[in-house]
């Protein structure tokens, strides 16, 4: 495994994104598979693990918290979680009320059976208050030692400077994948250049960059995959046919098949400290072991954006994912 430093601690490039595992959007997963993938990253020498309230309702952080009490070594694990998020039978919105947070933070630490979060991250920016509220309780935290190191998610450059005045970044999550490179412009450089750590979701694109659909594949009633614009027709057919081409090239360069490529590309950008993996079931992460050991150049960087352009005439972001603004 490669490995980052966090605010002095070791963290694994490749992390277990726990969304899935909730079930609700992505549809039921035993509690013995998802325990067991929250385990498994052992094997494959990893210690990441991110998750978050919304995801299943505070279920992936049980999970998770179940996981690590069958485990036993609380400190072998890397916890990523976050706060800022609320749900309510009109949908998501970012709440940061300093108050919130620190009820948030209670319940995450009940739901995962610990007292410290290895990294705390707030969701999404409430565009309703000032993010230095936010700023304020995540510094209160670290100070009290109950939070090992601070993120932000979802952030604007202007965000973080105004975060950064209160408390320190250490790392930021947004998306990034082959698809979708909106940080490319401003974001990442900022990370690089601030030594903010960037932790990526949607490496897999949602599975889009896993290799296993086709246009045939049924995308169940309820998945959130139904909401994704990329997953509609005609676009859908375009990134299918992206797909392919990067596959037919990661087989004929490297030996490998999409997911790799994927994830291996991610790894290999400047500025890039891990990508998290969407797993349902321990074998989804059999291919971290394809990961590790070879490298894009620049000549392969290259090739990857020419079959992505080849393809993909009507690009669309992650866009969707935003929550509603709270009234
Ligand atoms: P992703 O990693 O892009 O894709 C995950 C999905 O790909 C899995 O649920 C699985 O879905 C499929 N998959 C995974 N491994 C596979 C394999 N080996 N073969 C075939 N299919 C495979 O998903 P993501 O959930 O968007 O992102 C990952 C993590 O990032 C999340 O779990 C969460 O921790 C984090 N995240 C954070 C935010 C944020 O706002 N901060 C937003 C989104 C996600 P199927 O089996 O259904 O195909």
């Amino acid at each position: 495994m490669e490995f980052f430093s966090l605010n002095g601690k070791q963290v694994s490039r490749i992390g277990l994104g726990t969304w899935a595992i909730g079930g609700g959007e992505w549809g039921a997963v035993s509690e013995d598979d998802a325990v067991a993938t929250c385990r498994v990253i052992f094997d494959l020498g990893m210690n990441l693990i991110d998750v978050a309230p919304i995801y299943g309702h505070g279920r992936s952080e049980e999970i998770v918290g179940k996981a690590m009490r069958e485990h036993g070594r609380r400190e072998d694990f890397y916890i990523a979680t976050k706060a800022g998020l609320e749900w309510n039978e009109r949908g998501v919105f970012s709440n940061s009320e300093p108050a919130r947070l620190r009820q948030e933070f209670e319940d995450s630490l009940r739901r995962l059976r610990t007292d410290y979060v290895d990294l705390y991250q707030i969701h999404w920016p409430d565009t309703t208050i000032p993010v230095e509220r936010a700023a304020e309780v995540m510094r209160e935290l670290l100070g009290a030692g109950r939070i090992r190191a601070v993120g932000v998610s979802n952030f604007s450059v202007a965000q973080m400077e105004a975060f950064a005045a209160i408390a320190p970044v250490h790392s930021n999550q947004p998306p990034y994948n082959i698809f979708e490179r909106e940080i490319d412009v401003e974001i990442l450089p900022y990370c690089e250049r601030r030594g903010i750590a960037v932790l990526t979701y949607s490496s897999l694109c949602r599975s889009l960059l896993a290799g296993r659909l086709t246009a045939e594949t049924p995308i169940p009633e309820g998945d959130i995959r139904r909401l994704d614009p990329k997953f509609q027709q005609p676009r859908f057919g375009q990134y299918l046919r992206a797909v392919a081409g990067l596959d037919a090239f990661a087989q004929k360069q490297f030996g490998k098949r999409v997911v790799h490529l994927a994830v291996r590309w991610i790894l290999d950008r400047p500025g890039i400290s891990a990508a998290l993996w969407g797993a349902k079931r321990p074998a989804q992460l059999d291919a971290v072991k394809e990961i590790l050991g070879w490298k894009l150049d620049a000549e392969a960087m290259a090739e990857v954006d020419r079959i992505v352009t080849e393809y993909v005439t009507d690009p669309v972001g992650p866009e969707y994912l935003t929550p509603g603004v709270r009234s």
